[in-house]
């Protein structure tokens, strides 16, 4: 075993992981960066939201994005039985970006810590940190090498960006039941030759199974005609379609009209993979000498798309909190870390909570929501969790509840006065 010091030490490359390292770096500070595996590599959680790009941004990670020439992204389209309907977020209420990209990760996970490195972080993979000592002023992690050596690293401070690694949940013993219902998710990237003129590339597609509510598809496009296609429910009725993930994954596919048309002459360009009981949380986000960021921490729900937006919101709040404890400075890290991130990630969870019992996809699906509304909801999914003048984030559940009730009853209305089904 060697010692060595840095100012900062982050475990875990992800997205979480670069932009703290950046944002750090660019101030100035040593900042080390401990990632397990190899870049690139893949990942999922490909579709960005608009206020990731203010953080990208204040990191100084945006020019290398903005250089890969992503698809952009714009909103999001929804499809549940032949009902089409769509957000812009340019319609947002929430000043800032209204645009972002669908990123194929292993490309955008590279670039970031790339540019994180050019910034002056330190990397290293194939390092795998497997324990961890908590101290106020010196904590240290253990770290082992694909050699299967071991080496004892001290910091002034440690960020665990770790994502479904969960270093110090583990470690510090910090995991909570995460009040989400164990799903799976079943995707793959396919080539796809879509000619569909109503089928918009620069939309993510949210698609709904016509006869359960609670199994939701994604079709997120990339350049080149490839694309993200998965779909997520209850583990046992993913897990029933079929004897292999290919097979499932087809056949849950082929249940949705509009995935089936769209997706009809596509190859999958990847092996099926599957995620099971992803939803995590932790009692707390921070501990002596350490905060966890991104997925290390709380992680809901794909939904809304807002993995990556968490992960970016974490690494923005913690990098001068960090800075200002290094410079000697009592923080705060309940009061400026914790409770902050965690008012933008209830805001998430009550959008996936209400989307999961349907009175979000009442809402969603409802002709003749006032653009007002629209505008509100349109700022939560693109991002803007974290806006307390929008009452859809200060107050979230009353407002989804008295506008889905509104709708619903709006709704039956109009079907009785048409003989139809509301
Ligand atoms: C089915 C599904 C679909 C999703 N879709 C979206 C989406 O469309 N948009 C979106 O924004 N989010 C999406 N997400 C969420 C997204 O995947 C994550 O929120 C995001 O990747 C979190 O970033 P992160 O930096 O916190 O962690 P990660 O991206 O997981 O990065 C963590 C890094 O830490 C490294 N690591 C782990 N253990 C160790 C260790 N012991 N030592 C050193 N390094 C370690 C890992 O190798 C990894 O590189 C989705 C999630 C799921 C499950």
């Amino acid at each position: 075993m060697s010692e060595a010091d840095f100012e900062i030490i982050v475990i875990g490359a992800g997205p979480a992981g670069a932009t703290a390292a950046a944002s750090l770096a660019r101030r100035g500070r040593r900042v080390h960066v401990l990632e397990r595996g190899h870049f690139p590599r893949f990942s999922i959680g490909e579709s960005l939201l608009p206020q990731c790009m203010s953080h990208l941004e204040e990191a100084g990670l945006l020019e290398t994005v903005m250089a890969a020439d992503y698809q952009p992204k714009n909103g999001a389209a929804f499809t549940r039985r032949g009902q089409e309907t769509a957000i812009d977020f340019r319609d947002k209420s929430t000043p800032g970006w209204g645009t972002t990209f669908q990123v194929a990760r292993a490309d955008f996970d590279q670039r970031l810590i790339e540019a994180a490195q050019a910034q002056g972080a330190t990397v290293e993979f194939g390092a795998s940190v497997e324990a961890f000592h908590a101290d106020g002023e010196r904590p240290c992690v253990e770290v082992r090498d694909e050699n299967g050596e071991t080496r004892t690293l001290r910091a002034g401070f440690v960020l665990d960006a770790s994502g479904y690694g969960r270093v110090l949940a583990r470690l510090e013993d910090l995991e909570r039941d995460a009040r989400q219902e164990p799903r799976a998710a079943l995707f793959t990237h396919v080539e796809e030759r879509i000619e569909d003129p109503m089928h918009d590339r620069d939309k993510i597609l949210i698609g709904v199974h016509p006869e359960d509510g609670g199994i939701w598809y994604w079709l997120i496009p990339f350049r080149d005609h490839r694309a993200s296609v998965g779909v997520v429910g209850d583990i046992d009725k993913l897990a029933a379609g079929g004897t292999t993930l290919e097979a499932r994954w087809r056949a849950l596919i082929d249940a949705e009209p509009r995935f089936r048309r769209l997706l009809a002459g596509c190859r999958a360009i990847r092996p099926v993979s599957e995620l099971r009981g992803y939803s995590a949380d932790v009692e707390r986000l921070h501990g002596p000498g350490y905060a966890l960021l991104g997925n290390a921490g709380e992680f809901l729900d794909p939904v809304f798309s807002s993995g990556v937006t968490i992960a970016l919101r974490s690494a923005s709040l913690a990098a001068p909190l960090v800075e200002r404890q290094l410079a000697g400075d009592a923080v705060d890290w309940e009061a400026e870390f914790e409770i902050p991130l965690r008012a933008g990630i209830d805001t998430f969870r009550a959008f996936v909570d209400a989307w999961y019992d349907e009175r979000l996809q009442t809402i969603i699906f409802h002709a003749d929501a006032p653009p007002e509304i629209k505008a509100r909801i349109s700022a939560i999914l693109a991002g803007y969790a974290w806006d307390r003048s929008n009452p859809f984030a200060s107050a979230s559940r009353k407002h989804i509840d008295t506008l889905a009730t509104l709708c619903r009853l709006h709704g039956e209305k109009r079907a009785a006065a048409s003989g139809s089904d509301p």
